[in-house]
């Protein structure tokens, strides 16, 4: 059978097979790739979902994206290594349940999609026989999950970049503790200034010959894993054929995207609620038809979605017949109407995170960090609108309690328990190396490192 192509946001590049999409990244002509078409899984085959375990049902869905470029029995064994946690779906009242994505190593719903990609990139590099180097900027959970997801796999060395007095104690030492092919760079910067290292390092001629990759959020290998746990989620709670409602609290909209590529894909959705924080630009456009990027991006409690403008709305806005460039400008309106029929979004403040944050725990013994009680609330806001009426309703828990002890111990008076996973990071030696933000020496870092490793 011929391989599923993957075609850019822009129009303007040719299209490639999930191989080559996985190397790029992003498209020569600066868009996002998405798949020519969504492959449909019949009703008969959601059918057989319900008694599938997660990895098995991760195989059953990404199978279609990896015809021609991978064989199955090697897909079902990634599948089986990367998804070797619990999934736990969390009853709260009726129907209405918590999916919570934080068991991986790094306790954010971002192991998902590092653990796949980097099973997959992994693989086809032993096929190739040729090295990489992964090159990653992280304020917080990405790096982490980024460089858990490649240690040890043969072949690839992972540099991550954060900025020392800009991640907490527990984010750094995720990345920190880990030795062996992933070495961490703390920057005397900001956030901004590793991203801006990072493009550097990927425009410079002088390493062209080091094998660069970057393995950001704008992945395609990112986006197709995190469009599994909504069908898995539905396979346990609703039955054959009948609609579920997701909450997915969002940033840069990674994650509720695979809620649309799920939808695209047969499951049925009833409604996908888009929660995000002050940084509103969606939920706005959404109302006006009129997109405004909010520049600066407000910084909220849920750190991780102080996203200004979205970098994965250009795939959703091409779903729905319109064109949105790499910086947010707006060439073609995409078919709102269908949008608003489809996703229901609001804007949730750090005032409103902290009630819910209290009110969940207050009501029903339901424990979320900031990310999580977004979404909660989220569907809170959705339900005012359009009740359920009996519908299955799942909110998405993004990280784990035990990383915001802070936000929990101020609103609720006692600090949540650490899972196992943090707390071996917690007492693990730390190795990192430092830098003052200077291109200079860190491109001379660079050039070391791989010599060193890759000789
Ligand atoms: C990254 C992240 C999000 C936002 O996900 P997007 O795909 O960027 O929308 C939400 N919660 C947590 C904990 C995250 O790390």
């Amino acid at each position: 059978m011929n391989a599923l192509r993957f075609h850019s946001t822009n129009g303007q590049a040719p299209p490639v097979n999930l191989r080559e999409a996985l190397f790029a990244g992003q498209a020569p002509d600066r868009g996002l790739y998405l798949p020519e078409s969504f492959p449909r899984l019949s009703a008969a085959e959601l059918a057989t979902f319900p008694e599938l375990p997660y990895p098995d049902l991760a195989f059953r869905v990404l199978r279609p994206y990896t015809v021609g470029v991978l064989d199955e029995p090697v897909l079902a064994e990634l599948c089986r290594d990367a998804y070797d946690f619990v999934v736990p779906l969390e009853p709260v009242h009726d129907r209405t349940h918590v999916l919570r994505l934080d068991r991986g190593p790094t306790a954010s719903f971002k192991d998902f999609a590092a653990r796949l990609m980097a099973r997959l990139i992994g693989r086809f590099l032993r096929e190739e026989g040729r090295p990489l180097t992964i090159l990653t900027a992280t304020s917080g959970d990405t790096g982490s999950a980024v460089a858990h997801a490649f240690h040890g796999l043969p072949g690839v060395q992972v540099i991550v970049l954060f900025p020392l007095t800009e991640v907490s104690v527990r984010q750094r030492k995720l990345m920190t503790t880990l030795t062996g092919n992933v070495r961490c760079l703390a920057l005397d910067g900001k956030f901004d200034d590793c991203q801006a290292l990072v493009k550097q390092a990927f425009a410079d001629p002088a390493l062209k010959h080091l094998p660069l990759s970057s393995a950001n959020s704008i992945n395609i290998g990112r986006l197709l894993p995190q469009s599994v746990y909504y069908f898995y989620a539905a396979s346990r709670l609703a039955r054959p054929g009948e609609p579920i409602v997701f909450a997915v609290p969002s940033g840069n909209f990674g994650d509720m995207m695979g809620a649309v590529v799920a939808r695209r894909m047969g499951l049925p959705v009833k409604r996908l609620v888009v929660p995000v924080n002050g940084n509103d630009a969606f939920p706005r456009f959404l109302t006006t038809g009129v997109y405004e990027k909010i520049e600066p991006s407000r910084n909220c409690l849920s750190n991780a979605m102080n996203v200004g403008h979205p970098s994965n709305l250009a795939r959703l806005v091409a779903l729905y017949g319109g064109r949105m460039d790499e910086r947010g400008q707006l060439h073609q309106s995409p078919d709102l109407e269908a949008l608003r029929r489809d996703i229901f979004s609001t804007s949730v403040s750090d005032g409103q995170t902290l009630d819910t944050m209290r009110s969940a725990w207050q009501e029903h013994r339901l424990l979320l960090e900031p990310h999580g009680a977004v979404g909660w609330r989220g569907l809170l806001d959705y339900v005012a609108t359009e009740p359920l009426d009996g519908a299955p309703a799942v909110v998405l828990e993004t990280a784990h309690p035990a990383k915001f002890p802070d936000d929990i111990e101020r609103t609720l008076g006692f600090a949540p328990p650490v899972p196992p996973a943090l707390a071996a990071a917690e007492a693990a030696p730390e190795h990192y190396d430092r830098l003052p933000v200077d291109y200079a020496q860190f491109r001379r870092y660079l050039l070391e490192t791989s010599n060193r490793d890759h000789p």
